[in-house]
């Protein structure tokens, strides 16, 4: 039985009672080609980014009266201005999850000074190829991996299985094992890729041999399920929101409609679940966890469409933006 969680371990004390994914910042210092951010967004920082320091933003998820589970994810979070102390400040009262490529030199310190207890998961991307451009990036990482583990901390490695590097996962998972990693965990790729679109794409050995390599049950289901909760309840928007670098609150990955903008104290959830408008569940982790069986009205799925396309212009959905949409399916 694998050790692999995205809950907290154990069942004793405080539990989250919501989530937030807050995409904090948008600069990253390496470049994967699988990358969903774009070399533009990759190479420049949101111009809100570290706009409120640590205290404030602390005081904004306490002022909400909720126990947060606050999932960090970028750009490279580890870049966020002070990123340390805002992580110790949130943890005084909230949790913490992380989606990082642990290559900066604040990782010793945040092993240093943030209690394993309130780090619900710290997901760990290889990134080889991007770690291959500097000699010693293989081993940098695996360090950084052992000293969090040595710690105490819920940390695995996540390998994407991006069709070009799916040859090499075996070896690549034993060698990481063989150096002291304890989990080391298959994610599956979503995407395009030579005019493909993934998981669809991939054969039914492939699919086995990620199987193989998978610690996260969910895994199997987002392979296989095609994600469609159209006018299913959906407590996101309730107990689970996106968050932009500005503090904007969305439902969801894939929705528009906002909640207003916790940064600025302004946080308005529903108070039942909603119907979900959409037929394409693109995250369907959040699907999985947050559906539930049931029909609402008509009426109600209706009201839900005519929200999420007035929030179109909330993500400043562009003629470029569509551009690229296209361009990456074709
Ligand atoms: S490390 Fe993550 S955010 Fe950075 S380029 Fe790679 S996939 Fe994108
Ligand atoms: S089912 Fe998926 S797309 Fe629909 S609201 Fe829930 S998380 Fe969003």
């Amino acid at each position: 039985m694998s050790d692999f969680t995205r809950d907290i371990k154990g069942t004793s004390g405080k539990r989250p009672d919501s989530m937030v994914f807050w995409q904090l910042n948008n600069l990253c210092n390496f470049r994967c080609e699988y990358c969903f951010c774009g070399e533009e967004k990759l190479s420049k920082e949101h111009p809100d980014c570290g706009k409120y320091g640590p205290a404030h933003i602390a005081g904004c998820f306490n002022d909400t009266g909720k126990v947060w589970q606050v999932h960090m994810s970028g750009g490279e979070p580890f870049l966020y201005p002070k990123f340390v102390d805002l992580c110790a400040e949130l943890t005084k009262g909230h949790f913490i999850s992380l989606n990082t490529n642990l290559s900066t030199l604040n990782v010793r310190e945040f092993a240093n000074r943030i209690s394993p207890d309130k780090v619900v998961f710290l997901n760990a991307g290889f990134h080889k190829t991007a770690r291959e451009k500097n000699p010693a990036g293989i081993d940098h990482f695996i360090e950084k991996v052992l000293i969090l583990q040595e710690k105490g901390f819920n940390i695995d490695v996540g390998y994407l299985t991006y069709p070009r590097l799916l040859e090499k996962m075996a070896l690549d998972v034993k060698y990481l094992k063989s150096r002291g990693i304890k989990l080391v965990n298959a994610k599956t790729f979503r995407g395009y890729h030579n005019g493909k679109k993934y998981p669809a794409a991939f054969t039914r050995e492939e699919k086995e041999f990620i199987y193989k390599y998978s610690l996260d049950p969910r895994e199997e289901k987002v392979m296989n399920t095609s994600v469609n909760y159209f006018g299913n309840p959906c407590r996101t928007g309730m107990d689970y929101f996106r968050m932009d670098p500005s503090g904007n609150l969305y439902r969801c990955s894939s929705s528009y409609k906002r909640y207003g903008n916790l940064l600025k104290g302004k946080y308005t959830p529903d108070k039942t679940p909603a119907p979900c408008p959409l037929i394409d569940c693109t995250c369907p982790y959040e699907g999985f966890k947050y559906v539930s069986a049931g029909e609402a009205s008509v009426i109600r799925v209706a009201g839900e469409v005519l929200n999420e396309i007035c929030g179109f212009p909330n993500r400043g959905v562009s003629l470029r933006k569509v551009g690229r949409y296209v361009r990456k399916r074709f």
